[in-house]
């Protein structure tokens, strides 16, 4: 019996949300069935804050809320949240399967690819979680996802510098309105001077409302970072 054929017998590659046997499993762990439904985000999209458009026709250009209010950092997401993505992420931030960091992480790492080439960061920055929170989970979910991508892009992590300094209620529970206010100076930068001139891409798993990223906008735009691009897993389908 060939090795490979062995390990499959041992180790059968199951598909991690369908748990179907997958015959020539790559690294990703999905099978072509539930790969098919997840909604992926394509032109044409919001050149700023990634936001999809209604009609599928025409090129990509910015939104009406982002030529008003024209924010610092440039955003894109993966896929929306929704269909296999919402169950993988739900039970990867929920459920402790930790191991879900790796498909969440390689789809996105080949999905965004051409963003972060044009991006160029010189670091990444996950979005950080107060640590009486990390003490719950036992783990950030975004530095999990940002050590795939770290990885992937060949990018380095830098994970002590951006702290949330300020306990928040979870967002999840919050009103757009309420979630601003919630996490509005919530972050803050330990050493600003590693940070100067430098390409910053921050990462998390969902951009719901867009209010924890703004947050930790603000505190990377006081130390005084070059550009500020982010990138998410999956973005709310309520946007
Ligand atoms: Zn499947
Ligand atoms: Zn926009």
């Amino acid at each position: 019996m060939p090795f490979r054929a062995l390990l499959d017998l041992l180790f059968p590659p199951l598909c991690h949300v369908c748990k179907a046997f997958i015959p020539k499993a790559g690294e990703l762990l999905i099978c072509a069935g539930c790969l098919n439904k997840i909604p992926f985000l394509v032109s044409p999209l919001c050149t700023v804050c990634g936001a999809p458009f209604a009609t599928q026709a025409g090129a990509d250009h910015t939104c009406g809320a982002c030529v008003i209010h024209r924010p610092f950092h440039i955003c894109r997401s993966a896929t929306l949240l929704d269909g296999p993505v919402q169950d993988l992420i739900h039970r990867f931030k929920y459920g402790s399967r930790v191991h879900l960091c790796q498909p969440l992480g390689v789809l996105t790492a080949a999905s965004l690819a051409p963003f972060c080439s044009a991006a160029a960061p010189d670091l990444i920055i996950p979005v950080p979680l107060h640590r009486r929170r990390l003490r719950q989970r036992g783990y950030n979910q975004s530095q999990l996802i940002g050590a795939v991508l770290e990885k992937k892009w060949g990018v380095p992590m830098e994970i002590a510098n951006l702290r949330r300094v300020r306990w928040t209620e979870p967002q999840t529970t919050l009103d757009a309105r309420d979630r601003v206010s919630n996490v509005s100076g919530a972050f803050a930068v330990r050493d600003p001077k590693r940070l100067e001139g430098k390409r910053v891409l921050l990462v998390d798993d969902v951009l719901t409302t867009g209010s924890t990223m703004r947050a930790c906008v603000e505190a990377l735009r006081e130390a005084k970072v070059a550009a500020l691009f982010a990138v998410t897993v999956a973005r709310g389908v309520q946007q």
